[in-house]
């Protein structure tokens, strides 16, 4: 259902995944604390992103995550300023045909760490395909031919109501009262 993002973009993918406003109780979740309280989950789970090891750290990963939250739905302006404030290095890997060029960002940090997996994954065209489902605000990566996937995959069989039902009846409903005799329910 969930598969996950290629290459580096696993890690940003769960650092923004680690706020999301679940199905079942609809209030907005925050598990970043309990991950930067555990060094080895840390790195396990987020392997791209260096572990912040004092409170400046940690603020910088906070704001980062709602960097990228942003940079994921408000398309490319908050990147471009994102981006300006770093100096990159590129280097080309012919060993590693997803992800051919390498971009980091000097000098090393937490913030530099992030967007370099953002860059590389721009290069690799990738990125498009991470996406935030409009309901539960979870990161999903698009594996779909089309790339045209709006709503995460969970449904009501995981608990609660399905993401995107309400939008998706609501289709249906105004199709159904333009053209009554056209669509059988479904
Ligand atoms: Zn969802």
């Amino acid at each position: 259902m969930d598969e996950g993002a290629p290459g580096g973009l696993e890690s940003v993918r769960t650092l923004l995944n680690t706020w999301r406003i679940p199905n079942d109780t609809r209030r907005p979740t925050d598990d970043l604390p309990a991950l930067l309280a555990d060094p080895s989950a840390w790195e396990r789970m987020i392997p791209g992103i260096r572990h912040p090891h004092d409170e400046a750290g940690r603020q910088e990963v906070e704001r980062l995550r709602g960097d990228l939250r942003v940079a994921l739905t408000d398309g490319t302006d908050h990147l471009n300023e994102l981006l300006a404030d770093q100096r990159w290095h590129l280097a080309i890997d012919g060993a590693n045909a997803d992800e051919p060029v390498r971009w980091t960002a000097e000098p090393a940090s937490i913030t530099g760490d992030g967007l370099a997996i953002v860059t590389t994954s721009l290069t690799a065209g990738t990125w498009s395909r991470l996406r935030a489902c409009p309901d539960c605000q979870w990161v999903f990566y698009d594996t779909s031919r089309n790339n045209q996937r709006t709503w995460c995959a969970m449904t009501a069989a995981d608990g609660g109501r399905g993401c995107g039902s309400i939008a998706k009846t609501r289709a249906y409903r105004q199709r159904r009262q333009r053209r009554p005799e056209q669509l059988a329910p479904g």
